[in-house]
């Protein structure tokens, strides 16, 4: 079966263990570990065999349950390992009663060289295969049975058997904030495989004789799906995705929302699993557009983070009809013992309620003990109570702190809104309807929807004197809310050429993302066919009418260097801070506000689109952006990927070394482009030609060295070339921490961070004093000054 479709595994120790004869189950041959003597496959000492059936049946897995081995001492089974990488190993026991042997008394553990995978087992119930899948990286696999004191172990058959790699990914995403996780090394056990549809998939149905249960014991019963199925809508060949990672027979069915009755439904479908808790787990989705609806774009969770907000189907499979698709997360271990998948409607009243499924795995992740068993968790009683008392401890002395701090925000809060609260809209986008299901985002992450009077009120009637600036999407105005919060009020004009989708990503995006470099999101207005949006107002306006042609007094290196590493920060959280990456796409000067500390924050999310998934490696979209900004890359090939990004970032840094405009045509002609001038003069070793004659005598030739370089690298032609923003802003803190404390800028008063690096003793990173208005950034910039201390020792 397997060679048919494609894959012929290096390794395939199929194992009939205790019997003396091979047992074939469908199309797979099991071999005899008893045959005789010197067959390799027999194991150590301490075991032996006992037939358990007089009336064998050979067509299907019961046959393996005839036979078992019987481990009364330690014992192994070796195999030798063909090709190294991931292989299965499946352990199939069945529960026998043979003379004083009972396998209720059976207690034993299984382990292989590198990894428990059951500790103490003391089997219940009825027969079950337990599945692991490890990467092997030596040339033999041992598989050792340990029988506890006075009882036994056994096993009816065994699986070692090599899979294609690419079956586990190298890293998976992880909790929003954590970003990605390697997987490479660690070992898994399958605690679900699941086929959505209301069918199973039997191992003889799939190239990797995998065995797919139906989803219906799973399903939470208050909502019930439609189950649909259509194999022969399954396209293969449309993506990278094979048979390797599901069968047709699973991509070719799947359970759906089924709001065809009801087109207001806004519930979830969810599947309830049994976890073990303590560990991590991989979650894999698989789906596949094989029902013809006109739109197919939804939430998936799992548990209460939602892995994909507005998911759509169709843009990972470049919308080939029937192309299956797959995505990976990797769920932090937690207390509760269930873990709920659910796929539902995005909460944008909008959209058709939507939601699809077709297959789902989970899988164990071995814990920091290199094991996959609960057991294994905490070893004894003692290091039990140890970390109890200490975790105890811990989390005292947290929620202590952080209830003190939440009260006392809450209160700052509660003052802030008191005035507000009434201008708070009956509902929110979120639309969340009392159900439980939906309950799942929480509506405090949307904005606050205002009543257009309340707008009116707040900007004098949108009074001209009181316009701030003008954007492609209308005017802004500056205007003070009832309880004197200031705040700058977008209002999208009747000829705005950016249009509603602009508005909603850009509301949906400032939802979603809170952090201290972007800027934040107050509230919008969608009364009266208005598209207004509110956000915190950013005193100091934008970076690029502090950098040239404007009467602002011109900003310090060490300052502009600063403004550079919040807008980095901001732009990398974009990047990495939520399950698919965000891509900007107008990153610009223009798009970088400062508030009354001159802090850096990202806006102007309108354009913002989700980024490409694990395996994918770029967005096609139709270019948008702004001119001079543009990734050439993205401009040809129409192909978006978080680069695009770095790419017009570094256009920003040129402008902010050289304190002009990306294109001036004033200039003469080999001047008129930034990047290409700048490029040049760098090429000719003349950067000092175009850095702004301003700050020309404070910048540290070593600082300038740091920035130019990693300038460069931001513009590569190719994507792959440009570094992450993680990178961008490593080294823009290492520029920042070569400059030294030369000056310290006094921009309004503020008090920079200053690092004495030419004293290398240690007091230079305990009195180094940071940004008071960065406090997120301390942490690095201490690191920093320690490696910049390390780097400077070997200069
Ligand atoms: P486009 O929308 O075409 O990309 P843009 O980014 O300059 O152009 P807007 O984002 O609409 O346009 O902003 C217009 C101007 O309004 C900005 O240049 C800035 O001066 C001002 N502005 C925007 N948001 C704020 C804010 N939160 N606080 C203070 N001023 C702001």
């Amino acid at each position: 079966m397997c060679i048919s479709l494609g894959f012929e595994p290096k390794d395939n120790y199929l194992i009939d263990c205790g019997s003396s004869k091979n047992t074939s189950v469908g199309n797979r041959v099991f071999v005899a570990d008893d045959s005789g003597s010197n067959n390799p496959l027999t194991p150590e000492n301490n075991s032996f065999i006992t037939s358990l059936n007089s009336i064998p049946t050979t067509t299907n897995e019961s046959a393996l349950h005839n036979t078992v081995r019987i481990f009364t001492g330690v014992s192994n089974y070796s195999f030798s390992i063909n090709r190294q990488g991931r292989h299965w190993i499946r352990l199939h026991f069945s529960p026998f009663v043979y003379q004083s042997y009972n396998t209720s008394m059976a207690k034993f553990s299984v382990s292989t060289q590198s990894f428990t995978l059951i500790k103490e087992y003391k089997p219940k119930g009825g027969s079950l295969v337990k599945e692991y899948c490890l990467n092997i990286t030596s040339d033999k696999l041992v598989l050792t049975f340990s029988p506890f004191a006075d009882s036994f172990a056994f096993v009816n058959a065994l699986e070692v058997v090599s899979i294609p790699d690419e079956l586990i990914p190298e890293r998976a995403k992880t909790s929003p904030q954590d970003g990605y996780q390697s997987l490479q090394k660690e070992a898994l056990e399958t605690v679900a495989r699941v086929n959505m549809g209301n069918s199973s998939v039997p191992p003889q149905r799939d190239v990797l004789s995998r065995l797919w249960v139906s989803d219906d014991a799973y399903l939470r019963r208050n909502v019930l799906p439609k189950f649909v199925s259509n194999v022969s809508a399954v396209k293969f060949n449309g993506t990278n995705v094979t048979e390797i990672f599901a069968p047709a027979d699973v991509y070719g069915t799947a359970s759906m929302l089924n709001s065809e009755h009801d087109p207001n439904t806004k519930v979830n479908i969810t599947w309830t699993f049994d976890v073990d808790p303590g560990f991590q787990h991989l979650v894999r989705f698989h789906f596949c557009d094989i029902v013809n609806v006109s739109e197919l774009v939804f939430n998936v969770y799992i548990n209460s983070w939602i892995v994909s907000r507005y998911f759509d189907l169709r843009e990972h499979t470049s919308h080939i009809p029937g192309a299956p698709y797959y995505m990976d997360f990797i769920i932090r271990k937690s207390d509760s013992n269930q873990l709920n998948v659910s796929v539902g409607p995005p909460d944008l009243n909008e959209l058709y309620p939507n939601g699809i499924l077709n297959g789902l795995e989970i899988m164990k992740i071995n814990n920091s003990r290199s094991s996959l068993d609960v057991l294994d968790s905490f070893s004894s009683k003692s290091s039990k109570t140890k970390v109890g008392l200490i975790v105890g401890i811990a989390a005292g002395s947290f929620i202590t702190v952080v209830s003190v701090v939440v009260l006392f925000l809450l209160c700052r809060r509660r003052r802030r809104l008191a005035h507000v609260a009434h201008l708070k809209a009956e509902d929110n986008f979120a639309m969340n309807r009392g159900d439980n299901e939906i309950a799942m985002f929480s509506s405090s992450k949307i904005g606050y929807r205002f009543p257009f009077v309340a707008i009116q009120e707040a900007t004098g009637n949108f009074s001209e004197s009181l316009v701030i600036g003008v954007g492609g999407f209308g005017k802004v105005y500056k205007g003070v809310l009832r309880d004197e919060t200031k705040v700058a009020v977008k209002r999208g004009g009747s000829q705005s050429h950016q249009g509603l989708a602009e508005f909603r990503t850009e509301i949906e995006m400032l939802s979603q993302f809170r952090h201290r470099h972007l800027v934040s999101l107050i509230g919008y207005c969608d009364e009266r066919n208005e598209m207004i949006i509110i956000y915190e107002y950013m005193e100091n306006g934008t970076l690029k009418d502090h950098l040239y042609g404007s009467k602002f007094p011109c900003m310090s290196w060490r300052q502009r260097l600063e403004i550079c590493i919040g807008s980095a920060r901001g732009l990398h959280y974009l990047h990495t801070g939520s399950t698919l990456a965000i891509i900007h796409r107008d990153v610009k000067s223009a798009n970088i506000l400062l508030d009354e500390n001159f802090m850096a924050k990202v806006a102007d999310f309108g354009l913002s689109k989700t980024g490409p998934d694990l395996d994918q490696t770029h967005v096609s979209t139709a270019v948008k952006g702004s001119f001079g900004y543009l990734d050439p890359e993205y401009l040809t090939r129409q192909q978006l990927t978080e680069k695009s990004d770095v790419y017009s970032f570094g256009v920003v840094m040129f402008e902010i070394l050289c304190g002009r405009p990306v294109i001036d045509p004033s200039l003469p002609r080999e001047k008129v482009n930034l990047v290409e001038w700048a490029m040049k003069s760098q090429k000719r070793g003349r950067l000092e030609d175009i850095v702004d004659p301003n700050i020309i005598d404070q910048i540290k030739p070593e600082s300038l060295t740091k920035f130019r370089e990693i300038t460069e690298k931001c513009l590569a032609e190719c994507g792959p070339d440009r570094p992450s923003m993680g990178d961008v802003l490593w080294n823009l803190e290492c520029a920042l921490q070569l400059q030294g404390n030369t000056e310290t800028s006094s921009h309004n008063g503020k008090i920079h961070s200053q690092v004495n690096l030419s004293d290398h003793s240690e007091t230079s990173v305990s009195t180094a004093q940071f940004s008071i208005g960065d406090l997120a950034g301390v942490s690095m910039s201490k690191v920093f000054a320690q490696l910049v201390r390390e780097e400077m020792r070997e200069m």
